[in-house]
């Protein structure tokens, strides 16, 4: 018997044993492409003896002090490199563990902005639905994703949603002309609504995600929600914790639309899952505003000296090896085999994304996009059928309406070879296959 609470309680899980570039094998010797990263985590590929030579450096000099007692050499350097690519201006970088954490920080920070501006009754965040946020009470009050809220929902309910860009899904008349604009539009309402003086934030992925499966948004619903934002003093926060580094092919997925965004969120990909690490960054101006009044707020491992260097390592092997490049031109090479491999199977509804950051939706009709009932547990069964014959997928349920709705995402590391890539689909081909 094992005394592992594991992550999910109806399987058993093989025991990992070691990875290589876009490749895991199991303790069995089975092989899997790691289509998935993970869960969109590793960019950099698996096996870095890089990575693991700088934490065990940093580790063997210091592994740990208190971030109210220090700062560190390995953070000072990563901030300052990596500054200069974030989507804002003079950014200040609040590291923690994870996405999570990296979007309660967000969230506080943006309340703390307000209250020091003398605005105190500036506190609701807006979201959106079809959203992805985090498991922590603050950040899943601000997902929209209702599977993962439903058991909570008692504990919910302080933040406000609007719709997310969904274009397969877009009910709005004008469809597929002016969604970005309509969208934004539906923002101001609900600012207006709810009295622009109480709102602090806008949160939203630049892309998509978790939820939604790689949903790109119309080239015109950034620079109208950004307008929104900056017209009623709310905060734009992008949430970049599966977006960033060079997930969408892109540095950020800000980036595409050239967003400027007050408060930017991340998670997997800067640390590639080699240590468990996520960060708020700020623009200068939020900093100077919340600095003379403090920001109370902090987690024990916040500001680690071994996850700087790792993140560090990591960003310097992403601009060695023009690994966001490679993201953007395996993305298309990805989406280009799927759609050759899969448009014409008929549970097939879309193929979506940038880079290498890749959604299949499946439905039971794809003329009119009506999708399976939740008690076919589709992705589930298509997520079974690839990890059986040697890939691992990333899943989601309900995008269609809460419930309903089956994906399958991609999200490989950028090292993936172009050999892996057809494999990968060929096997997501068969996987659907076999399912339906
Ligand atoms: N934000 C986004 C956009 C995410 O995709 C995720 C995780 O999938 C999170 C936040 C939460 O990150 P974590 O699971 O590291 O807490």
């Amino acid at each position: 018997m094992s005394n592992v609470f594991p992550r999910v309680l109806d399987r058993d899980l093989p025991l990992v044993a070691r990875g290589e570039g876009a490749v895991v094998w199991d303790a069995e010797g089975r092989r899997y492409i790691d289509g998935a990263g993970g869960a969109i985590v590793v960019g950099v590929g698996h096996g870095r003896t890089g990575v693991v030579a700088a934490m065990s450096r940093q580790a063997g000099r210091v592994a740990y002090a208190h971030p109210t007692a220090f700062s560190s050499e390995a953070l000072e350097s990563y901030a300052e490199e990596l500054a200069p690519l974030l989507p804002m201006d003079e950014p200040r970088i609040y590291p923690v563990s994870g996405g999570s954490e990296a979007v309660e920080t967000a969230i506080k920070l943006a309340r703390a902005y307000h209250l020091a501006r003398g605005e105190s009754s500036r506190h609701v965040v807006i979201g959106r639905t079809g959203s992805y946020h985090g498991n922590t009470l603050g950040a899943l009050d601000a997902s929209g994703r209702e599977p993962l809220r439903r058991p909570y929902e008692p504990w919910l309910g302080r933040f406000r949603h609007v719709s997310a860009a969904y274009e397969y899904r877009c009910e709005l008349a004008s469809h597929p002309e002016g969604c970005g604009a309509a969208l934004a539009d539906a923002l101001d309402a609900a600012i207006r609504e709810e009295g622009p003086d109480k709102v602090a934030g806008f949160i939203a992925e630049p892309v998509g995600g978790a939820t939604l499966g790689a949903a790109v948004p119309p080239d015109d619903y950034w620079p109208a929600v950004r307008d929104v934002c900056t017209r009623h003093g709310v905060l734009l926060i992008a949430d970049e914790v599966m977006t960033g580094f060079g997930r969408t092919g892109a540095w950020f997925g800000c980036d595409h639309w050239g967003l400027r965004p007050d408060i930017v969120t991340a998670g997997k990909g800067v640390s590639s899952g080699y240590w468990p690490l996520g960060f708020a960054a700020c623009t200068g101006e939020v900093f100077d505003t919340v600095r003379p009044a403090g920001f109370v707020h902090g987690f024990t491992y916040s500001h680690s000296a071994v996850g700087a260097a790792v993140a560090r390592t990591v960003l310097a092997i992403l601009k060695d090896e023009h690994l966001v490049e490679a993201s953007r031109d395996k993305g298309e090479l990805l989406r280009k085999e799927l759609a050759t491999a899969l448009d014409d199977h008929p549970a097939v509804g879309d193929v979506r994304g940038l880079g290498l950051m890749v959604g299949v939706e499946l439905v039971r009709d794809r003329a009119t996009r009506e999708p399976f009932p939740r008690a076919e547990r589709l992705t589930e069964r298509v997520v079974a059928a690839a990890k059986e014959r040697g890939l691992l997928l990333y899943s989601s349920t309900g995008c269609a309406d809460g419930t309903d709705g089956d994906l399958v995402m991609f999200g490989p590391p950028f090292v993936i070879t172009e050999l892996q890539v057809t494999e990968a689909v060929q096997i997501a081909a068969e996987a659907i296959d076999a399912c339906v």
